[in-house]
């Protein structure tokens, strides 16, 4: 008989629209929030999506931007608003990964407008209510109920020009959220089951992705996947995996999917000694031990495997350890900065984990 602890479950609070071409529901979904000017978010890559979009929307389109830029800096939220009218839209549509819905966040919690997202990779940010954003070379991150979207459009059609590269490391990404969601001290049945579902899907479909990044059903696959990760990641707290990932995007600017898929088999492989059985669902998944078999599984993808090919020095570990075990959080497996420097170094050398 399973013991079921007590738990709270939040809801997952964010109306889901999953399919195969359900951009074109972008409009229907806009109205149904009771919106009538939506303003279309981009990056540079992604603007003739955006302008497309803006088309298709007729009149309910407040145009479009597509200056959105990673991790979220200040002085392009504030240069966009102070560009806008004030009453010049109510809505904004992010279409494109976690930088795009960055900047979506950050205008939607600054003017009330509602928030349309059309995910792009599978970083998660769409599930959350968490926002960082960079200012004078320093990532501050908050949570609101005011930055979560309303609604968020999947449409596994707009993913199939994700590059390999990029399809590999996000898609990792998202298995970080659900790895760290099994032992999240806030962890409730149905994030787990949630957890344990998208680890599934996304082992599934990562191996075909990595070989043929145009197979629509292994898309649809990592995309199911990395919407449970999302959820995952906005329902229960993360712990080192995340911390460290924030340590290194935000103090020495390390990419931020790359980053994940690196420290990912590290992480886990610390904490796994700590609480074997409630990583059980990776190790089901992938077979082994976690931390090892999060490694061979990533190696498998040819994912990223050395810090040190992402600019950072042996010097830099040393800093970003004694960051990191700075401001203490919890994590299931107590750590100081020696157990983190010693985690780094195997990560910047691309070690396999002992665990
Ligand atoms: P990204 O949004 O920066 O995208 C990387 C590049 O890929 C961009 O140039 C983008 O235009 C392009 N791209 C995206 N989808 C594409 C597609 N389908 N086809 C072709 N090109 C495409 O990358 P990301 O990893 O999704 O997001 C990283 C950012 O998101 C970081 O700033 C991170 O902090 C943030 N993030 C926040 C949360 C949160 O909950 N607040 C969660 C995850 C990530």
């Amino acid at each position: 008989m399973t013991t079921i602890n007590p738990f709270v479950f939040p809801g997952l609070r964010s109306r889901v629209v999953f399919g195969h071409g359900t951009i074109a529901q972008t409009g229907a979904e806009i109205e149904r929030l009771g919106r009538k000017r939506a303003l279309v978010l981009s990056t540079p890559n992604q603007v003739a999506d955006a302008e497309r979009l803006a088309d298709q929307l007729g009149d309910l389109s407040a145009g479009f931007y597509s200056g959105a830029t990673m991790h979220t800096p200040l002085e392009v939220t504030e240069g966009l608003l102070a560009s806008l009218p004030r009453d010049g839209f109510d809505c904004v549509v992010a279409l494109g990964g976690g930088s795009t819905i960055g900047l979506g966040k950050a205008i939607a919690t600054r003017t009330g407008a509602d928030q349309v997202v059309i995910p792009t990779t599978y970083a998660g940010s769409e599930m959350t209510d968490i926002l960082g954003e960079t200012a004078g070379g320093e990532k501050v991150t908050r949570r609101d109920p005011s930055i979560l979207p309303e609604t968020v459009i999947y449409d596994v059609d707009l993913t199939l020009t994700l590059p390999p590269s990029l399809t590999v490391t996000s898609g990792l990404n998202a298995m970080a959220h659900a790895a760290e969601a099994l032992y999240a001290r806030d962890r409730n049945p149905i994030i787990t089951l949630m957890a344990t579902d998208a680890l599934r899907s996304l082992s599934g479909a990562l191996p075909v992705l990595a070989k043929n990044a145009g197979d629509r059903e292994a898309r649809a696959g990592a995309l199911y996947g990395a919407w449970l990760c999302g959820a995952a990641l906005g329902g229960a707290s993360m712990a080192l995996h995340h911390k460290l990932c924030h340590t290194l995007g935000g103090s020495f600017n390390t990419p931020h999917a790359e980053t994940h898929a690196i420290l990912l088999p590290h992480t886990i492989g610390f904490n796994a000694a700590a609480v074997p059985d409630l990583l059980v669902p990776v190790t089901k998944t992938l077979g082994g031990t976690p931390g090892v078999a999060l490694f061979d599984f990533a190696a498998s993808l040819d994912a990223p495997a050395k810090l040190k090919d992402f600019g950072l020095s042996e010097g830099d570990l040393d800093r970003a350890a004694e960051i990191a075990a700075k401001n203490p959080y919890w994590n299931p497996r107590p750590f100081d900065r020696e157990s983190i420097r010693a985690l780094l170094q195997d990560a910047w050398e691309g070690r396999r984990p002992p665990q």
